[in-house]
């Protein structure tokens, strides 16, 4: 049977659109009903200063939450070196970089030009060799198939970036969909290039379903041979620094995607819509962009 591993971002992504501080034990709650669920992967908060994300106020705490669980592998997402040392000293298992392949993002984003994120990156990199306990280091690209501050961003600016990603020496790729942009042309013609250029690196790819094309998009790169995809619960989330976006591919929809097609996820939907209303509880006032919750699994759906 053809398997895919589905991360969880709702905890990071998710959270950080959201203007209501969901409490420390709610986050812990949802992070450990989650991991029960059987998700093998959680992307579980962000190491942003609390002054411009104010939801990860407990950042820490979460983090070590997520790893007194057995079975799990948990990442923080890192803005920049500084971020990244916090992750360090609390031994982070997994942590995940952001560069975006538009400039004008990259700038809205972490306040930086790309290139001195490359450079802050490798000394990430060299910074973690140097330890005894070394963490994994992903590298998220925001913005791949479009920006909504300046339009269109080339695919050679895609290939040229992970090309240095990929000299710097790193874990993993995450190609992100930031703001809902891509179609599935795109995303055959992008992927396909890319799975020549990385050789046996780890790729994730990272829709958002802002414009109704994150399932086409998710399935197209699963036809590529993608198997590892990231998405939120409830469809919540997005960049606060990218205008006009909104909902992550959400994760009981990709859940029902693959299982209906008899691809194994691990995951069992009709526990996962019990979590999701339980979840949702909290977010009586966000617009959900699910499709799956609201219509409900299908008569003798199995
Ligand atoms: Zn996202």
């Amino acid at each position: 049977m053809e398997e895919v591993l589905i991360r969880e971002v709702g905890l990071r992504d998710g959270l950080q659109l959201v203007k209501k501080i969901l409490p420390t034990e709610k986050k812990i709650e949802w992070l450990n009903m989650q991991a029960f669920l059987n998700f093998k992967e959680i992307e579980v908060t962000s190491f942003v200063p609390e002054k411009i994300v104010p939801q990860f106020f407990d950042s820490e705490e979460i983090l070590q939450a997520a790893k007194s669980i057995s079975g799990l592998t948990s990442s923080v997402l890192v803005p920049n070196f500084f971020g990244a040392k916090k992750a360090f000293e609390l031994q982070a298992e997994k942590i995940n970089c952001v560069i975006s392949a538009s400039e004008s993002h990259n700038k809205a984003n972490i306040n930086k030009d790309i290139k001195s994120s490359i450079t802050e990156l490798s000394e990430i990199v060299s910074y973690n060799k140097s330890l005894e306990n070394r963490s994994k280091i992903g590298v998220a690209i925001s913005t791949s198939f479009g920006c909504s501050i300046e339009g269109e961003v080339s695919n050679q600016k895609v290939l040229h970036l992970v090309e240095k990603i990929i000299e710097i020496g790193v874990d993993e790729i995450t190609i992100a969909d930031t703001v809902g942009y891509a179609n599935p042309k795109q995303v055959k013609i992008l992927f396909n290039s890319l799975i020549r250029l990385v050789g046996n690196l780890d790729i994730f790819a990272h829709f958002h379903d802002t414009r109704g094309l994150g399932m086409a998009n998710v399935l197209t790169a699963f036809d590529l041979g993608i198997r590892k995809f990231d998405s939120s619960l409830l469809g919540l989330g997005g960049c606060p620094f990218a205008p006009g976006a909104s909902g992550n591919v959400a994760t009981e929809d990709i859940i029902y995607l693959f299982n209906s097609m008899k691809i194994s996820t691990g995951i069992d939907l009709k526990d996962l819509i019990i979590l999701c209303k339980n979840i949702g509880k909290f977010f009586k006032s966000e617009a959900l962009s699910g499709k799956i919750l609201s219509a409900g699994i299908p008569k003798n759906f199995n």
